[in-house]
């Protein structure tokens, strides 16, 4: 059976698996327990804290544990805007259209909540799903609050401008803390570099089980004096933003999994898996039919989405599966039940059908050569 649906969740890394394993079986304490057992447990946390703030450029103290990039989207979104509510009658929120819905829904239910004091203003985008600066800008007003843009998307891979954006959006209103920037990272932390400082960007989402560490572990960067309220109360860990017993297991499985993005290997790894999906993707567009979803360039180097014409992407996911092939349709990551693409139907407006005939193949750091050549074949014969 060949999987090639990464994006949905990658395997855990050895080195991953092997620490966190370890972890799991010696260092059970709690990490706030004041005995040495729980301190060698917190010695844990702040080692894997240390090695993700390093990497990401930020303070140690400006990174938070969570369970995962819905977590962290939820704390981002329902946090600032829960905050400025406490003192602006009117707060604007700014997205794209292909964001994950674990940044539209909390969007949607802050809404539900304050009908009258948020507004939700969506930036067009364009055929590949790319969206401009000026169009962020154009919708810019002293009510903004919150600019939310999916750093790298799930379905079509598609990597956005965000330094760019943050670089705009701190000359508009130097005056305050408003608009502050935001960005859903679980796709893109594996293979993009980022320097958040650099990127002016004041809160990023991550994902472990995106990144070849375990699912249930997850971070959230935040600024150092951004204005943000917790969701959850509790014990008050994680400087009162997100409350619960740390996870130093899963903690100690990012660290790694963020560690192991330094070392040559990896870049060795990114080199491979792009040449891989080229080669792939080069094959697949030969076939009569299939047309490509998403830039070309500006796209994850694991990803590939096609639109194959006058297939139903749902039968071609079952066929694969029967033949050997694990791929996915639509937003397959949300639930068990596949569901027609509103990615796809964003940036093909005119042809909405695209949606029902789109799938996602998603290679891994582990895909070989004869696992993208058996892909090919199987494809091609169900087709
Ligand atoms: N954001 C994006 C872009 C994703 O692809 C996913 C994956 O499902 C999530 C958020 C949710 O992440 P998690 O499964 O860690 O909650």
């Amino acid at each position: 059976m060949i999987y090639l649906d990464n994006q949905a969740s990658t395997p855990i890394h050895p080195e991953v698996l092997k620490l966190t394993t370890q972890v799991m079986q010696d260092n059970f304490a709690n990490p706030h327990s004041q005995h040495t057992f729980g301190q060698k447990a917190m010695h844990i946390v702040d080692n894997a804290r240390r090695i993700i703030s390093e990497y990401l450029g930020i303070q140690f103290s400006e990174l938070i544990f969570t369970s995962g990039a819905t977590e962290s989207n939820n704390i981002a979104i329902q946090g600032i805007i829960k905050k400025a509510l406490e003192t602006k009658e009117k707060v604007e929120i700014i997205t794209t259209p292909i964001e994950h819905s674990a940044v539209m829904a909390p969007i949607q239910a802050l809404i539900q909540e304050y009908p009258d004091r948020i507004i939700h203003k969506i930036v067009s985008i364009d055929a590949t799903g790319i969206v401009k600066v000026e169009d962020i800008q154009n919708l810019l007003t002293p009510d903004t609050v919150l600019v939310s843009i999916i750093h790298a998307n799930n379905e079509i891979g598609t990597i956005q401008p965000v330094r760019d954006i943050g670089r705009m959006l701190k000359k508009y209103n130097p005056d305050s803390i408003y608009p502050l920037f935001h960005s859903d990272g679980a796709q893109a932390m594996w293979s993009e570099d980022i320097n958040l400082n650099y990127a002016n960007l004041d809160l990023y989402s991550i994902s472990g089980h995106k990144m070849y560490a375990p699912k249930g572990i997850g971070a959230l960067y935040i600024k150092k004096n951004t204005p943000i309220q917790p969701i959850c109360y509790g014990g008050g860990q994680e400087y009162g933003i997100r409350s619960g017993t740390l996870n130093t297991a899963g903690i100690a499985g990012l660290g790694e999994a963020v560690r192991l993005l330094t070392l040559p290997e990896h870049q060795e790894a990114l080199v491979r898996i792009r040449d891989l999906r080229n080669t792939l993707l080069d094959q697949l567009l030969q076939i009569e039919g299939i047309t490509l979803n998403g830039d070309r360039e500006m796209r994850l180097p694991q990803n590939i989405n096609i639109t194959i014409a006058g297939q139903s992407a749902e039968k071609l996911v079952i066929a694969a599966d029967l033949a050997g092939l694990a791929i996915s349709a639509g937003s397959a990551c949300h639930s068990g039940a596949m569901q027609e693409s509103e990615v796809i139907k964003a940036i093909n407006p005119d042809q909405p059908i695209k949606a029902k005939q789109s799938i996602r193949i998603s290679l891994s750091q582990f895909t070989t050569a004869d696992e993208v050549q058996e892909t090919y074949n199987i494809i091609k014969s169900i087709i």
